[in-house]
């Protein structure tokens, strides 16, 4: 039996008559450009997070990229970011000519480490961005208390981590602006790409407001450089009709990791995800370190079953960052979790039989 990495059937199958609905108003109505589904889901969205304003935006990667923008970063400028992660996170950086100084992650919880952060800030520095990384929120008081000591900004990377707590308080809400993506594949997916800036910062707010829409207050009276990067009201009507199910969808994924978990005990070497006390992890990545990772990699895919590697090449070691010359060893944890890490298939609709299955499949692989 093949078992995808994802399965969107059942989802989709959910929201079929509320997404048709929608879509038939909005070609009624034309408001294909930040329509009215948009603002809604604006509205909803940031709602959700406990924050007081969201802008939908083109993508994630657009998030962080006009986060950065809103802030101010420019050329001169360090912004610190963990080096296991999706590029996005430094590229953003990268992208307002500023540089991204990496740093290593916590044995734990995979997540940016406050103390690396903490020696890694200089007088350049302006920004971090923590990343929630596989759906568990960073640990956010840490990262907060050092961030207000130097006065820093904290852009939080939201993009895996979709209504998970960190101390009773949802992601989104817990710096000075956090990025969303709704890229297909993540715990709130889209269908194509779309993403989201949410903040209770009035300034970021509005300047936000303006960089997605080239910069402009009026129709053609433009206050600064922006570009075009709007979320599309059709991607909304999608995105509004499956929020409606993510805390169910979210509790569906900590049940399916739980069982995970139990299986895995007898499955030697292999290490799961923790949860800590003060937080929720919301799974939209399933991801175990194993010995002989590439091994496994292959026979799991040889038997259909989708594993990924999230990520198996730390950004301070890609070619794409060559010239900020790092070297292997730098950053020793996060190195041997690149080495070792592998994401199982999750989704809320797995099956209990499809993750024994799973399991199996490990099992014979190592
Ligand atoms: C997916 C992702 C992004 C980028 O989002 P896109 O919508 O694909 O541009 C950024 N950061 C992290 C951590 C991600 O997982």
């Amino acid at each position: 039996m093949s078992i995808p990495f994802i399965d969107f059937k059942e989802q989709n199958r959910l929201i079929q008559s509320e997404v048709d609905v929608g879509f038939k108003k909005v070609f009624e109505k034309g408001d294909y450009i930040l329509g009215e589904q948009a603002h809604i889901f604006e509205d909803a969205f940031a709602k959700y997070c406990g924050a007081q304003y969201g802008v939908g935006v083109n993508s994630g990667t657009d998030a962080l990229h006009l986060a950065m923008a809103a802030l101010d970063i420019q050329e001169g400028d360090e912004v610190i970011v963990p080096t296991h992660t999706f590029i996005a996170t430094a590229l953003c950086v990268s992208f307002c000519r500023a540089k991204p100084i990496f740093v290593d992650i916590e044995q734990d919880t995979y997540n940016i480490d406050p103390k690396s952060f903490e020696k890694a800030i200089t007088k350049k520095t302006k920004a971090v961005i923590p990343v929630h990384i596989y759906g568990q929120p960073t640990n956010m008081d840490e990262i907060v208390t050092i961030a207000r000591k130097y006065e820093i900004k904290i852009v939080e990377d939201a993009a895996q981590a979709h209504g998970s707590c960190y101390k009773q308080k949802r992601v989104g809400s817990l710096g000075d602006v956090a990025c969303f993506s709704f890229y297909p594949t993540k715990s709130l997916g889209a269908c194509g790409d779309a993403g989201m800036i949410v903040t209770s910062n009035k300034e970021i707010y509005e300047k936000a407001l303006m960089l997605r829409d080239y910069g402009r207050k009026g129709r053609y009276e433009h206050k600064i450089k922006g570009t075009n990067s709007r979320l599309d009201t059709l991607q909304a009507v999608v995105l509004n009709a499956k929020l409606k199910h993510l805390d169910h969808w979210n509790g569906m994924r900590a049940k399916n990791a739980a069982y995970y978990a139990q299986l895995l005990k007898s499955v030697k070497g292999a290490v799961v995800p923790i949860t800590k006390t003060d937080r929720t992890h919301v799974f939209q990545t399933y991801a175990i370190r194993l010995p002989n990772r590439d091994k496994v990699v292959e026979s799991m895919k040889a038997k259909g079953i989708g594993v990924l590697i999230h990520y198996p090449i730390s950004l301070h070691l890609q070619e794409a960052y060559a010239d900020l010359g790092y070297k292997r060893g730098d950053f020793p944890v996060a190195e041997a979790v690149a080495d070792d890490i592998m994401s199982l298939p999750m989704f809320p609709h797995i099956t209990k039989e499809q993750i024994e299955t799973v399991v199996e499949a490990l099992k014979e692989s190592l």
